[in-house]
């Protein structure tokens, strides 16, 4: 069964991640919504939902990225990553309160 797009009424009017590109984009008053038999896949940018020809050049190379950024997390949680020296913190935060004495520390 192919992948499908399907065209929703956008209520929220807000910036959504484009799920071929990755990139962020505004969302205008009809959202494309990336679809297979599993449910929806993500949302698309007008560039990527009207443009049939580049649709797989597009997913592949969005899988080339996330499958680069994946090698990356895993050889980080193989390697280990060791928490913060809390110095640092505690002088920023001091520096944060100096510069302003009566608000909250974020
Ligand atoms: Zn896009």
């Amino acid at each position: 069964m192919k992948a499908w797009i399907e065209l929703q009424r956008n209520n929220a009017l807000v910036k959504e991640w484009c799920v071929m590109w990755g990139e962020q984009f505004r969302s205008g008053d009809i959202l494309p919504l990336l679809c297979d038999q599993d449910g929806g896949e993500g949302y698309l940018c007008d560039d990527c939902a009207y443009d049939p020809q580049n649709y797989a050049s597009r997913l592949r190379k969005r899988a080339e990225v996330l499958e680069s950024e994946a090698a990356k997390l895993r050889h980080l949680a193989d390697i280990g990553v060791q928490p913060p020296d809390m110095t640092p913190r505690l002088m920023l935060e001091a520096e944060l309160l100096l510069e302003n004495p009566e608000g909250e520390l974020p």
